[in-house]
């Protein structure tokens, strides 16, 4: 009979006899079952038919209406996704469970992390540890909560100890989303520190140093995602090279280890502002330029400007599957004037974070994109996230971010 192993996987247990364990407990319909058996690890609010007594943000026994015993999920009272497994067996010591999750996330990270003192230390269901989120960036770690399972304050505490333990970080902070706060009822909370008072420091990617600041990163952090793309873009870039999308400066950065001029461009001044400060830091110079991306690409393409080197890192377009079509449009356009103003043996480094836009109709956007702008296009390297955001091939919400490297001709 399986028991609480930490880091085993979530896969469902075998045997169809398994005793559910006492507690609160969850029934699932048969939809719900079927998509825990492909893998996946969530169950929406509709394929629950009863959460009996469960509290919210309770580890709850899942079992189907025939007396199945599906695995331990955390149980959220007010989010579309109602279960999110976090064992295939009964969880007896949640907070236990937890830390040892924490030290099979950061041993993973040992084995596949390189050049970087900055990276995702815990991805939430692709660390088998829904709802929590945790980049280190140098010394200082910063949590994002997401579920009200996560949020309880004894698991806080574990958390915070076993970080704590493994790592000595100076501070761990607490970057917190409003929205998504509101979405979990949980009460409102201030973004701040866990543990330390440094709320600044500096780190390394790829031997480029960035610096960062709680309190200016409190919505975004940097684009950790992106570190192995930074550095695929400048193996390739040459030339003149313009960074669209630069937020603070992490392309640009890597960009100016090859070329020969680069301009990164951003409609976020404050973005713009701790892009030069990195710039500084890193003694390069930069043209930063505060526009919108759209406009400043029209008129360039119009006036026929030329460059070697044209990366492309929008923001996520389809937030949902709804404005699909709209976020299509958006990458064509984007594509296209970037594709016009390359000049021959011109490297496009073009990126994707929208989970709803799939690999494929992402090149096929940008196919469309090189036929309108009559340019032929190789296609150099198929990108993704970085390996410190794991994707579980059952849970296609973990794999997100498409990077092309294209080379035009
Ligand atoms: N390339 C960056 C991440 C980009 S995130 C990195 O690797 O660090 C997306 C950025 O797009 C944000 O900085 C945001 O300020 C900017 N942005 C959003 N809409 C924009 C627009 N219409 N024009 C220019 N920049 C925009």
């Amino acid at each position: 009979m399986p028991t609480d192993r930490p880091g085993s996987t979530l896969r469902p247990a075998k045997s169809k006899r398994t005793e559910i364990p006492a507690g609160p407990k969850a029934v699932i319909s048969v939809r719900g079952a079927n998509r825990l058996k492909s893998g996946h690890v969530w169950v929406y609010r509709s394929d629950v038919l009863s959460a009996g007594d469960a509290a919210p943000g309770a580890v709850v026994a899942v079992a189907d209406a025939r007396g199945r015993f599906w695995g331990s999920a955390l149980y959220s009272s007010s989010s579309q996704i109602a279960l999110r497994m976090i064992s295939s067996g009964p969880v007896r010591d949640f907070p236990g469970l937890l830390r040892e999750r924490v030290r099979n996330a950061l041993a993973y990270r040992e084995k596949l992390v390189h050049d970087t003192d900055a990276y995702r230390l815990v991805f939430s269901e692709a660390d088998f540890l829904p709802g929590l989120i945790v980049d280190r960036y140098n010394d200082i770690l910063s949590l994002q909560i997401l579920t009200q399972a996560i949020d309880a304050e004894p698991v806080r505490a574990a958390l915070v100890a076993e970080l704590s333990a493994q790592l000595k970080p100076a501070a761990i902070s607490e970057r917190v989303d409003a929205h998504i706060r509101e979405l979990e009822m949980l009460p409102a909370r201030e973004s701040g520190l866990f543990v330390g008072e440094k709320t600044s420091t500096m780190f390394t990617m790829n031997g480029v140093r960035f610096h960062f600041d709680i309190r200016e990163g409190q919505k975004t952090g940097a684009f950790l995602d992106q570190r192995e793309n930074y550095a695929a873009a400048a193996q390739h870039a040459h030339g003149e090279a313009l960074d669209v999308f630069c937020y603070q400066g992490a392309f640009a950065l890597h960009l100016a280890k090859t070329c020969s001029r680069v301009t990164g461009v951003d409609s976020s001044r404050p973005a713009l502002e701790v892009a030069d400060r990195n710039a500084l830091l890193n003694q390069r110079e930069i043209a930063w330029m505060e526009a919108n991306a759209f406009d400043l690409l029209k008129d360039y393409s119009v006036a026929r400007r030329q460059y070697d080197t044209i990366v492309l890192d929008p923001p996520a377009f389809a937030k949902t599957r709804k404005n699909l079509e709209t976020a299509l449009r958006g990458y064509k356009e984007l594509n296209l004037r970037a594709l016009k103003m390359l000049r021959t043996g011109g490297i496009l480094v073009t990126c994707s974070c929208s989970y709803h836009v799939s690999e494929g109709e992402f090149l096929e956007v940008v196919t469309d994109a090189a036929r309108d702008a009559h340019r032929t296009v190789r296609l150099i390297e198929k990108r993704t996230q970085a390996k410190d955001h794991p994707i579980l091939l059952a849970v296609p919400e973990t794999n997100y971010l498409k990077c092309l490297v294209l080379s035009v001709t």
